[in-house]
């Protein structure tokens, strides 16, 4: 028997619409590439959005159109993610520090027919322009005084939403239509391109507002170092406008000193980024000797932030909050704030249960298997694939059969690709990325574990472990080392400080130190580049 109650579709515009009328005042605030700070509300972002949307059924744009957007985190981005899905287009987001071709390629792949841009981007399309689709529309992102002269046909941001009624009845369609385009970063193959729903959407934002009610509040201000060109910000754009919590949007700098001002003189009460970042806010911290005013929050994910960096930031009274997620995920999967029960636990407990990526959010299912596919137990020990399933979870790649099929297994469930345990509290611990994981003479080691170790170290400033090819055992681990300034890690005291936690047999044959580690165009670390870089390295065991 079906109940009977109303099915209204679930739409991106209506979270919009909410926050204007019910946090009118919660802020946005944006650091502009026109070099100042800009700010604005929800009250008044909304008759913007509409004029935009306005402005875009202008160009022709509806159901299903692409538009794509080459920008900064700042208030127009966030404009056109609300402007572009709440006419029932697509807003395809691009990451700019993908490789030209790359970026070419989801470009075509993706069928763009408008695309948004940056001040920052018009050098970037001066170059490309001869390769980009006949047809594409592109905007800058500025108003008329800041116009650039471009060798391209370029429309002014501004002068399209100037004179566009100020009001919209947001049409209604099915709530499984398009809303948002992703592609992943493709350090192998082509980008994959993850395409979000309304209902996957609105259901994520509800779920994120749930599961961090934390820093989600009214009148608590987020900083998404996370950008809005790459896996939705991790979803604040939305899940911040629904509670009420003010954004506080970077813009390009984002640097330990700029973004230490930044939270500073803004009062950022979380801040939300890959663990890369922290380290350089941590470091301004350090020379600073005090944490920016009201901060009391961090959001860590996109890959494994190192025990040593939870420390710190807890030993500051900043909390931490460790997340796991991808992009198939819109994105967050599970979220590491400790249950009431477990507060307290002592600091060195605590630290080891922040080191897991956290426990599910609602809405996602998590199973790890074994080679067979068979499922592994939740008792913290046994490690396998982890799948998910869930309301916000990719069924399939756009135009992509063959991903597809090779991402969803018999059962409907997602491959990550990740090798994890999840133990009996269902806090998740990511072991390795599957293609970084070391091995050697057929064990597994986790490069993740090795890392956490080595950053503890006070001279050491970033570290990552990777595999080198091994005549005998297939794969040895290699140790990459940033000093901090002026030192230079004891090699022997790194390989006493591992041998306490490691069998002989993990741990690194070698150790390089390095100024810099290469990032992918997410800003984490590149063990692929690395991998690449190391392929002839020689061990000095291997003989
Ligand atoms: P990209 O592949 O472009 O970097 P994603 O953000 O989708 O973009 O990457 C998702 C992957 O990042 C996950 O599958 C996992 O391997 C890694 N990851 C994300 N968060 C964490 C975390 N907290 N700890 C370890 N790995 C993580």
């Amino acid at each position: 028997m079906k109940g009977l109650m109303m099915h209204r579709p679930l739409r991106i515009a209506d979270i919009l619409s909410y926050a204007a009328e019910i946090h009118p005042a919660a802020e946005v605030v944006s650091v502009r590439t026109e070099g100042d700070v800009h700010r604005t509300t929800y009250a008044a972002l909304a008759p913007r959005v509409a004029q935009l949307a306005h402005a875009l059924r202008a160009q022709g744009m509806g159901l299903g159109d692409r538009v794509a957007t080459l920008a900064w985190n700042g208030y127009r981005h966030l404009e056109l993610y609300y402007a572009i899905s709440g006419i029932g287009a697509v807003c395809h987001t691009i990451n700019p520090r993908l490789s030209p071709e790359q970026m070419l390629y989801i470009i075509g792949h993706a069928g763009d027919r408008m695309l948004f841009l940056d001040l920052t981007f018009v050098p970037l399309i001066e170059k490309l322009k001869d390769h980009l689709p006949a047809g594409l529309r592109l905007v800058v992102m500025t108003d008329r005084a800041h116009m650039p002269d471009t060798g391209f046909d370029a429309l002014c941001y501004e002068d399209l939403l100037d004179g566009q009624p100020a009001a919209i009845d947001w049409p209604e369609f099915d709530e499984d239509t398009a809303a948002g385009l992703c592609y992943t970063s493709g350090t192998t193959g082509n980008p994959k391109g993850t395409l979000y729903t309304h209902r996957s959407t609105v259901l994520h934002a509800m779920m994120l507002g749930l599961s961090l009610p934390a820093p989600l509040q009214p009148g608590l201000r987020i900083l998404p170092v996370v950008p809005l060109f790459h896996v939705n910000a991790w979803g604040l754009p939305y899940a911040a406008p629904l509670t009420g919590a003010s954004l506080i949007f970077p813009g390009p700098a984002l640097d330990g000193a700029s973004l230490f001002n930044l939270m500073d003189a803004e009062h950022v009460f979380s801040a939300w980024g890959v663990p890369t970042v922290w380290l350089g806010l941590l470091a301004e911290i350090r020379q600073k000797g005090r944490i920016p005013k009201g901060f009391a929050d961090v959001v860590v994910g996109g890959s494994a932030a190192p025990r040593s960096m939870i420390a710190a930031f807890e030993e500051m009274g900043v909390n931490v909050c460790h997340a796991w997620g991808m992009t198939e995920m819109s994105p967050v999967g599970t979220q590491g704030n400790l249950p009431p029960h477990m507060a307290g636990l002592s600091l060195d407990d605590r630290l080891a249960l922040k080191s897991k990526q956290g426990r599910r959010v609602f809405g996602v299912d998590l199973k790890i298997v074994d080679e067979a596919g068979n499922r592994l137990p939740h008792d913290g020990i046994a490690a396998g694939q982890l799948y998910v399933r869930g309301n916000a979870i990719c069924s399939g790649y756009f135009e992509n059969p063959e991903a597809s099929a090779a991402a969803i297994d018999a059962a409907g469930w997602f491959g990550t690709g990740d090798i994890a345990s999840i133990d009996a509290d269902g806090f998740l611990s990511i072991q390795d990325r599957a293609k970084d994981l070391i091995k050697s003479g057929g064990e597994w080691i986790s490069s993740i574990d090795l890392e956490n170790v080595v950053m503890a170290h006070p001279d050491v400033a970033n570290c990552a472990v990777i595999a080198v090819p091994h005549v005998k055992w297939g794969e040895r681990p290699l140790l990459v080392v940033v000093p901090e300034p002026g030192k230079s890690p004891d090699r022997q005291e790194l390989m006493d400080m591992l041998g306490q936690h490691f069998a002989r047999w993990q741990l690194p044959d070698d150790v390089v130190e390095v100024d810099s580690l290469p990032l992918t165009a997410t800003g984490k670390v590149s063990k692929l580049t690395l991998r690449q870089q190391y392929a002839d390295h020689r061990l000095p065991e291997a003989g």
